[in-house]
């Protein structure tokens, strides 16, 4: 079967400690595994997808603006993926599908499920933060577009605990997918 991995959100803003929304040491600590994952998927020459979540400064349309401070501005530091991640994207630019989202999901509003299904891609894997926000919402359309799903429950997280956990059991009960 036919596979892709989605990287959803691993920035500076989400994941460094200095970073305007972050996840802090659980998103730092999955560097690691994601990069593992990630650079397996590109030596198998799988489809590789960094999906990534951009904002204009102070968008007053966006319902994101009212909720959250601002983050993954485009242009910035911030919006540039963390640690290892930026030097794998620098160095292999040509291997990857790095795409702008604006919403939670990486399906929402993009052309995400016309890149997969022109490949044939049946499976898709997830990876990134947060578990039970863009993570879980990427899950959900995944789900509902009719894809197979698995989640590295060692290459997700957030910066809340519980909602973590609760998603993990989620994508498995509800959404039919391997925890691995
Ligand atoms: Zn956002």
């Amino acid at each position: 079967m036919k596979r892709a991995l989605i990287t959803i959100d691993y920035t500076n803003d989400f994941v460094a400690e200095n970073g305007a929304l972050t996840c802090g040491r659980p998103g730092q600590d999955i560097e690691e595994a994601l990069v593992k994952q990630t650079n397996a998927f590109l030596q198998q020459k799988d489809y590789v997808v960094f999906a990534v979540d951009v904002h204009e400064e102070g968008d007053p349309h966006h319902p994101e603006t009212s909720l959250f401070p601002p983050h993954n501005l485009r242009g910035t530091e911030g919006r540039k993926l963390y640690g290892e991640l930026q030097s794998i994207y620098e160095s292999r630019q040509d291997e990857i599908y790095f795409m702008d989202k604006t919403r939670y999901s990486a399906f929402a509003g993009t052309d995400l499920d016309l890149k997969l299904r022109e490949r044939g891609i049946q499976e898709v894997h997830l990876v990134g933060v947060c578990t039970d926000i863009c993570v879980l919402h990427t899950a959900i359309d995944a789900y509902q577009l009719g894809y197979r799903l698995v989640v590295y429950k060692d290459a997700v997280a957030s910066f809340n605990s519980s909602g973590h956990e609760w998603a993990l059991g989620h994508f498995e009960s509800v959404l039919g997918a391997e925890v691995r």
